[in-house]
Protein backbone atom coordinates (compact mmCIF):
# COMPACT_ATOMS: atom_id res chain seq x y z
CA UNK A 1 0.00 0.00 0.00
CA UNK A 2 1.38 3.40 -0.71
CA UNK A 3 -0.11 6.68 0.54
CA UNK A 4 -2.43 8.36 -1.42
CA UNK A 5 -3.29 11.81 -2.71
CA UNK A 6 -5.44 13.03 0.35
CA UNK A 7 -8.12 15.84 -0.22
CA UNK A 8 -10.01 15.80 2.94
CA UNK A 9 -11.08 18.47 4.24
CA UNK A 10 -10.39 18.12 7.71
CA UNK A 11 -8.73 16.23 9.56
CA UNK A 12 -6.94 16.63 6.61
CA UNK A 13 -3.71 15.24 4.78
CA UNK A 14 0.21 16.62 6.87
CA UNK A 15 3.11 16.78 4.88
CA UNK A 16 4.76 13.44 4.19
CA UNK A 17 8.12 14.67 5.92
CA UNK A 18 7.08 15.97 9.26
CA UNK A 19 4.90 12.68 9.24
CA UNK A 20 8.06 10.34 8.83
CA UNK A 21 9.78 12.55 11.58
CA UNK A 22 7.39 11.95 13.98
CA UNK A 23 7.49 8.43 13.64
CA UNK A 24 11.58 8.92 13.73
CA UNK A 25 10.67 10.46 16.96
CA UNK A 26 8.07 8.38 18.11
CA UNK A 27 9.58 6.11 20.92
CA UNK A 28 12.46 8.56 21.98
CA UNK A 29 12.22 11.85 21.24
CA UNK A 30 14.50 14.42 21.90
CA UNK A 31 16.78 13.16 24.86
CA UNK A 32 13.90 12.04 26.67
CA UNK A 33 13.80 8.43 26.25
CA UNK A 34 10.17 8.71 25.78
CA UNK A 35 8.12 9.71 24.31
CA UNK A 36 6.75 13.36 23.41
CA UNK A 37 3.48 12.02 24.50
CA UNK A 38 4.24 10.69 27.76
CA UNK A 39 6.57 13.80 29.44
CA UNK A 40 5.48 16.29 31.38
CA UNK A 41 3.89 20.06 30.31
CA UNK A 42 5.64 21.69 32.50
CA UNK A 43 8.80 19.87 32.02
CA UNK A 44 12.04 21.42 30.39
CA UNK A 45 11.96 19.30 26.91
CA UNK A 46 8.32 20.28 26.67
CA UNK A 47 8.83 23.88 27.74
CA UNK A 48 11.51 24.38 25.39
CA UNK A 49 9.71 22.63 22.40
CA UNK A 50 6.64 25.13 23.36
CA UNK A 51 8.33 27.98 23.29
CA UNK A 52 10.12 27.11 19.83
CA UNK A 53 6.71 26.43 17.98
CA UNK A 54 5.04 29.72 19.05
CA UNK A 55 8.70 31.57 18.07
CA UNK A 56 8.43 29.84 14.79
CA UNK A 57 4.44 30.93 13.99
CA UNK A 58 5.53 34.53 15.45
CA UNK A 59 7.68 34.15 12.43
CA UNK A 60 6.07 33.08 9.62
CA UNK A 61 3.06 35.30 10.72
CA UNK A 62 5.19 38.02 11.49
CA UNK A 63 3.05 38.40 14.39
CA UNK A 64 3.23 41.92 16.23
CA UNK A 65 4.67 41.85 19.68
CA UNK A 66 1.51 43.38 21.23
CA UNK A 67 -0.27 39.97 20.67
CA UNK A 68 -0.67 36.77 22.52
CA UNK A 69 -0.43 33.23 21.01
CA UNK A 70 -2.65 30.68 22.79
CA UNK A 71 -2.38 26.69 22.35
CA UNK A 72 -5.45 25.79 23.33
CA UNK A 73 -8.44 23.03 23.29
CA UNK A 74 -12.45 22.34 22.13
CA UNK A 75 -12.29 22.64 18.68
CA UNK A 76 -13.12 26.07 16.73
CA UNK A 77 -16.63 25.44 17.80
CA UNK A 78 -16.04 25.73 21.46
CA UNK A 79 -14.60 28.88 20.85
CA UNK A 80 -17.34 30.58 18.75
CA UNK A 81 -19.27 30.81 22.38
CA UNK A 82 -15.92 31.09 24.47
CA UNK A 83 -14.87 34.55 22.20
CA UNK A 84 -18.02 36.24 22.62
CA UNK A 85 -17.53 35.51 27.08
CA UNK A 86 -13.92 37.16 26.75
CA UNK A 87 -14.65 39.67 24.35
CA UNK A 88 -18.09 40.94 24.86
CA UNK A 89 -20.06 42.43 27.85
CA UNK A 90 -23.10 40.54 29.22
CA UNK A 91 -25.65 41.60 26.85
CA UNK A 92 -23.42 43.81 24.33
CA UNK A 93 -23.99 43.20 21.01
CA UNK A 94 -21.26 42.19 18.16
CA UNK A 95 -21.32 42.11 14.29
CA UNK A 96 -21.71 38.90 12.26
CA UNK A 97 -21.18 38.37 8.41
CA UNK A 98 -22.20 35.63 7.23
CA UNK A 99 -21.12 34.00 4.35
CA UNK A 100 -21.22 30.69 4.64
CA UNK A 101 -21.92 27.00 7.40
CA UNK A 102 -18.73 28.28 9.26
CA UNK A 103 -19.76 31.91 10.39
CA UNK A 104 -23.54 30.98 10.81
CA UNK A 105 -22.72 28.60 13.29
CA UNK A 106 -20.45 31.31 15.23
CA UNK A 107 -23.51 33.27 15.12
CA UNK A 108 -25.64 30.74 16.52
CA UNK A 109 -23.07 30.21 19.53
CA UNK A 110 -22.42 33.41 20.29
CA UNK A 111 -26.26 33.99 20.65
CA UNK A 112 -25.86 32.26 23.84
CA UNK A 113 -24.12 35.14 26.06
CA UNK A 114 -24.72 37.88 23.55
CA UNK A 115 -27.01 39.48 20.68
CA UNK A 116 -25.42 38.42 17.69
CA UNK A 117 -25.98 41.24 14.89
CA UNK A 118 -26.28 39.47 11.25
CA UNK A 119 -24.26 42.54 9.69
CA UNK A 120 -24.36 40.93 6.09
CA UNK A 121 -25.22 37.73 4.92
CA UNK A 122 -25.49 36.19 1.33
CA UNK A 123 -27.42 33.19 2.86
CA UNK A 124 -30.05 34.05 -0.25
CA UNK A 125 -27.36 33.51 -2.55
CA UNK A 126 -26.63 30.22 -1.43
CA UNK A 127 -23.43 31.45 0.02
CA UNK A 128 -22.07 31.87 -3.56
CA UNK A 129 -20.52 35.53 -2.52
CA UNK A 130 -19.41 37.92 0.08
CA UNK A 131 -21.40 40.84 0.69
CA UNK A 132 -20.05 44.04 -0.38
CA UNK A 133 -18.53 45.73 1.87
CA UNK A 134 -20.58 49.01 1.45
CA UNK A 135 -23.35 46.85 2.40
CA UNK A 136 -22.84 45.81 5.91
CA UNK A 137 -24.76 47.29 8.07
CA UNK A 138 -22.45 47.59 11.09
CA UNK A 139 -22.43 49.06 14.41
CA UNK A 140 -19.97 51.01 16.38
CA UNK A 141 -20.68 50.28 19.45
CA UNK A 142 -19.69 46.44 18.45
CA UNK A 143 -18.12 44.58 20.74
CA UNK A 144 -15.92 43.22 17.48
CA UNK A 145 -17.00 42.14 14.12
CA UNK A 146 -16.54 38.54 13.33
CA UNK A 147 -15.86 36.79 9.96
CA UNK A 148 -14.87 33.24 8.82
CA UNK A 149 -11.70 34.42 6.53
CA UNK A 150 -12.48 31.02 4.68
CA UNK A 151 -15.96 29.06 4.33
CA UNK A 152 -14.84 25.76 4.25
CA UNK A 153 -17.74 24.23 3.07
CA UNK A 154 -19.15 26.97 0.70
CA UNK A 155 -15.47 27.31 -0.83
CA UNK A 156 -15.87 31.25 -0.42
CA UNK A 157 -12.76 32.84 0.95
CA UNK A 158 -11.97 36.41 1.89
CA UNK A 159 -8.63 37.71 -0.04
CA UNK A 160 -8.15 40.75 2.22
CA UNK A 161 -9.51 41.79 5.97
CA UNK A 162 -12.49 43.92 5.41
CA UNK A 163 -11.51 47.59 6.71
CA UNK A 164 -14.07 47.52 9.75
CA UNK A 165 -12.58 50.35 11.68
CA UNK A 166 -12.21 51.00 15.77
CA UNK A 167 -14.03 47.99 16.46
CA UNK A 168 -11.69 44.60 16.61
CA UNK A 169 -11.72 42.67 14.16
CA UNK A 170 -12.57 38.29 14.52
CA UNK A 171 -11.67 36.04 12.15
CA UNK A 172 -12.00 32.01 11.96
CA UNK A 173 -9.07 31.26 9.97
CA UNK A 174 -9.20 27.48 10.50
CA UNK A 175 -9.31 26.53 7.04
CA UNK A 176 -6.74 29.47 5.56
CA UNK A 177 -4.27 30.17 8.23
CA UNK A 178 -0.56 29.80 6.89
CA UNK A 179 -1.92 29.74 3.67
CA UNK A 180 -0.42 33.39 2.65
CA UNK A 181 1.13 36.53 4.62
CA UNK A 182 -1.61 38.41 6.43
CA UNK A 183 -0.84 41.77 8.09
CA UNK A 184 -2.07 40.39 11.52
CA UNK A 185 -2.08 43.98 13.10
CA UNK A 186 -5.57 44.23 11.30
CA UNK A 187 -7.06 42.01 13.12
CA UNK A 188 -8.12 41.64 17.14
CA UNK A 189 -7.98 38.29 17.19
CA UNK A 190 -7.75 35.61 15.31
CA UNK A 191 -8.01 31.57 16.01
CA UNK A 192 -7.68 28.36 13.93
CA UNK A 193 -8.58 24.69 14.96
CA UNK A 194 -5.56 22.92 13.61
CA UNK A 195 -7.13 20.17 12.22
CA UNK A 196 -7.17 21.68 8.43
CA UNK A 197 -4.18 23.62 7.81
CA UNK A 198 -2.04 23.15 10.75
CA UNK A 199 -1.55 19.96 12.40
CA UNK A 200 -3.62 17.61 14.39
CA UNK A 201 -7.01 17.94 15.76
CA UNK A 202 -7.39 18.86 19.57
CA UNK A 203 -5.53 22.11 19.25
CA UNK A 204 -6.94 25.92 18.50
CA UNK A 205 -4.54 28.32 17.73
CA UNK A 206 -5.61 31.64 18.88
CA UNK A 207 -3.60 34.94 18.61
CA UNK A 208 -5.27 37.76 19.96
CA UNK A 209 -3.95 41.48 20.68
CA UNK A 210 -2.93 42.04 24.19
CA UNK A 211 -5.84 45.16 25.18
CA UNK A 212 -8.42 42.73 24.25
CA UNK A 213 -7.70 40.30 27.38
CA UNK A 214 -8.46 42.99 29.77
CA UNK A 215 -12.22 42.49 28.70
CA UNK A 216 -12.89 39.55 30.65
CA UNK A 217 -11.97 41.32 33.93
CA UNK A 218 -11.95 38.09 35.78
CA UNK A 219 -16.11 37.27 34.83
CA UNK A 220 -15.13 33.95 33.69
CA UNK A 221 -14.13 30.83 35.03
CA UNK A 222 -10.26 30.12 34.97
CA UNK A 223 -10.76 27.69 31.56
CA UNK A 224 -12.56 29.66 29.81
CA UNK A 225 -10.71 32.97 30.29
CA UNK A 226 -8.15 34.09 27.54
CA UNK A 227 -6.28 36.45 29.78
CA UNK A 228 -5.71 33.63 32.53
CA UNK A 229 -4.31 31.08 29.69
CA UNK A 230 -2.31 34.11 28.39
CA UNK A 231 -0.60 34.30 31.40
CA UNK A 232 0.04 30.83 32.46
CA UNK A 233 1.23 30.43 28.55
CA UNK A 234 -1.00 28.55 27.65
CA UNK A 235 -0.22 25.39 30.77
CA UNK A 236 -3.13 26.45 33.05
CA UNK A 237 -3.80 23.05 32.62
CA UNK A 238 -2.87 19.83 30.45
CA UNK A 239 -2.60 21.15 27.03
CA UNK A 240 -2.51 18.69 23.95
CA UNK A 241 0.73 18.02 23.95
CA UNK A 242 1.00 15.81 20.69
CA UNK A 243 -0.91 18.09 18.46
CA UNK A 244 1.17 20.93 19.80
CA UNK A 245 4.44 19.16 18.65
CA UNK A 246 3.27 17.89 15.79
CA UNK A 247 2.24 21.28 14.54
CA UNK A 248 5.99 23.09 16.12
CA UNK A 249 7.09 20.53 13.14
CA UNK A 250 4.83 21.40 10.49
CA UNK A 251 6.30 25.41 11.26
CA UNK A 252 9.66 24.49 11.23
CA UNK A 253 8.78 22.52 7.58
CA UNK A 254 6.89 25.52 6.39
CA UNK A 255 9.97 27.75 7.20
CA UNK A 256 12.25 25.20 5.35
CA UNK A 257 9.92 25.29 2.48
CA UNK A 258 10.55 29.17 1.94
CA UNK A 259 8.37 30.62 4.01
CA UNK A 260 4.51 32.19 3.47
CA UNK A 261 5.66 33.78 0.77
CA UNK A 262 6.25 30.43 -1.15
CA UNK A 263 3.34 28.83 0.11
CA UNK A 264 1.11 31.49 -1.25
CA UNK A 265 2.37 31.24 -4.69
CA UNK A 266 2.07 27.30 -4.68
CA UNK A 267 -1.22 27.61 -3.09
CA UNK A 268 -2.45 30.46 -6.13
CA UNK A 269 -0.80 28.07 -8.63
CA UNK A 270 -2.89 24.54 -7.08
CA UNK A 271 -5.97 26.60 -7.24
CA UNK A 272 -5.69 28.26 -10.54
CA UNK A 273 -4.87 25.50 -12.56
CA UNK A 274 -8.01 23.09 -10.73
CA UNK A 275 -10.32 25.86 -10.83
CA UNK A 276 -9.34 26.42 -14.86
CA UNK A 277 -9.95 22.91 -15.14
CA UNK A 278 -13.42 23.11 -14.09
CA UNK A 279 -14.50 26.55 -16.01
CA UNK A 280 -13.18 24.89 -19.33
CA UNK A 281 -14.33 21.85 -18.34
CA UNK A 282 -17.62 23.21 -21.35
CA UNK A 283 -19.97 22.33 -18.15
CA UNK A 284 -19.48 18.81 -17.07
CA UNK A 285 -17.77 19.94 -14.13
CA UNK A 286 -19.00 23.24 -12.57
CA UNK A 287 -18.33 25.83 -9.40
CA UNK A 288 -20.32 28.12 -8.44
CA UNK A 289 -19.17 30.36 -6.32
CA UNK A 290 -18.27 34.12 -7.43
CA UNK A 291 -14.63 33.92 -9.28
CA UNK A 292 -13.43 36.89 -7.14
CA UNK A 293 -14.07 35.14 -3.84
CA UNK A 294 -13.59 31.33 -4.65
CA UNK A 295 -11.63 29.34 -2.01
CA UNK A 296 -7.79 28.87 -2.85
CA UNK A 297 -8.30 25.65 -0.08
CA UNK A 298 -11.84 24.80 -1.09
CA UNK A 299 -12.84 23.74 -4.65
CA UNK A 300 -16.33 22.76 -4.53
CA UNK A 301 -17.45 21.09 -8.04
CA UNK A 302 -20.34 19.67 -9.06
CA UNK A 303 -21.01 17.25 -12.55
CA UNK A 304 -22.89 17.95 -15.46
CA UNK A 305 -24.75 15.23 -13.98
CA UNK A 306 -25.30 13.76 -10.71
CA UNK A 307 -25.89 10.61 -11.31
CA UNK A 308 -22.62 10.45 -11.80
CA UNK A 309 -21.13 11.56 -8.75
CA UNK A 310 -21.29 7.80 -6.88
CA UNK A 311 -18.80 6.13 -9.83
CA UNK A 312 -16.54 9.71 -9.99
CA UNK A 313 -15.99 8.90 -6.16
CA UNK A 314 -15.07 5.51 -6.81
CA UNK A 315 -13.04 5.81 -9.67
CA UNK A 316 -11.64 8.57 -8.15
CA UNK A 317 -10.87 6.33 -4.92
CA UNK A 318 -9.34 3.59 -6.63
CA UNK A 319 -6.97 5.98 -8.71
CA UNK A 320 -5.57 6.89 -5.09
CA UNK A 321 -7.49 10.64 -4.92
CA UNK A 322 -8.73 10.49 -1.17
CA UNK A 323 -11.97 12.22 0.14
CA UNK A 324 -13.45 13.93 -2.81
CA UNK A 325 -16.88 13.58 -1.62
CA UNK A 326 -18.52 17.27 -1.03
CA UNK A 327 -20.54 18.25 2.20
CA UNK A 328 -23.97 17.18 2.46
CA UNK A 329 -25.23 20.65 2.74
CA UNK A 330 -23.97 21.58 -0.93
CA UNK A 331 -23.40 17.97 -2.08
CA UNK A 332 -21.12 17.03 -5.49
CA UNK A 333 -17.39 17.21 -5.03
CA UNK A 334 -15.25 19.34 -3.26
CA UNK A 335 -11.08 19.13 -3.35
CA UNK A 336 -9.48 20.44 0.09
CA UNK A 337 -6.12 21.45 -1.43
CA UNK A 338 -4.55 22.65 2.22
CA UNK A 339 -0.64 23.98 2.39
CA UNK A 340 0.51 19.88 2.61
CA UNK A 341 -0.90 19.37 -0.87
CA UNK A 342 1.92 19.04 -3.55
CA UNK A 343 1.48 20.27 -6.73
CA UNK A 344 1.95 16.96 -8.14
CA UNK A 345 -1.37 15.97 -6.39
CA UNK A 346 -3.45 18.64 -8.06
CA UNK A 347 -2.22 18.11 -11.83
CA UNK A 348 -2.86 14.49 -10.89
CA UNK A 349 -6.53 15.17 -9.91
CA UNK A 350 -6.91 17.44 -13.00
CA UNK A 351 -5.56 14.76 -15.26
CA UNK A 352 -8.14 12.48 -13.73
CA UNK A 353 -10.73 14.31 -14.25
CA UNK A 354 -9.96 15.06 -17.75
CA UNK A 355 -10.15 11.70 -18.70
CA UNK A 356 -13.18 10.77 -16.49
CA UNK A 357 -14.97 13.17 -18.39
CA UNK A 358 -13.99 11.65 -21.81
CA UNK A 359 -14.57 8.27 -20.47
CA UNK A 360 -18.16 8.77 -19.30
CA UNK A 361 -19.01 11.85 -21.53
C1 LIG B 1 -13.70 22.81 10.60
C2 LIG B 1 -14.07 24.21 10.88
C3 LIG B 1 -14.62 24.60 12.12
C4 LIG B 1 -14.96 23.61 13.22
O1 LIG B 1 -13.85 23.05 13.77
P1 LIG B 1 -14.00 22.02 15.01
O2 LIG B 1 -12.58 21.77 15.36
O3 LIG B 1 -14.69 20.80 14.48
O4 LIG B 1 -14.76 22.70 16.06
C5 LIG B 1 -14.89 25.94 12.32
N1 LIG B 1 -14.64 26.85 11.37
C6 LIG B 1 -14.12 26.52 10.17
C7 LIG B 1 -13.85 27.60 9.16
C8 LIG B 1 -13.81 25.20 9.90
O5 LIG B 1 -13.29 24.86 8.71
Amino acid sequence: MTRAYNFSSGPAGLPESVLRQAQDELLEWGGERASVMEVSHRGKAFMAMAAQAEQDLRELMAIPENYKVLFLQGGASQHFAQIPMNLAKPGQAADYVVTGTWSQKAAKEAAFHLEPHVAASSEDDGFRRIPARAQWALREDAAFVHVASNETIHGVEFHEAPEVGAVPLVADMSSNILSRPIDVSKYGLIYAGAQKNIGPSGLVILIVREDLLARSAGRLPRILDYAVHAAEQSLLNTPSTFAWYLSGRVFQWLKAQGGLEEMARRNDRKAAALYAAIDGSGGYYRNQVEVAVRSRMNVPFVLHDAALDAIFLEESRAAGFLALKGHRIVGGMRASIYNAMPEEGVAALIAFMHDFATRHG
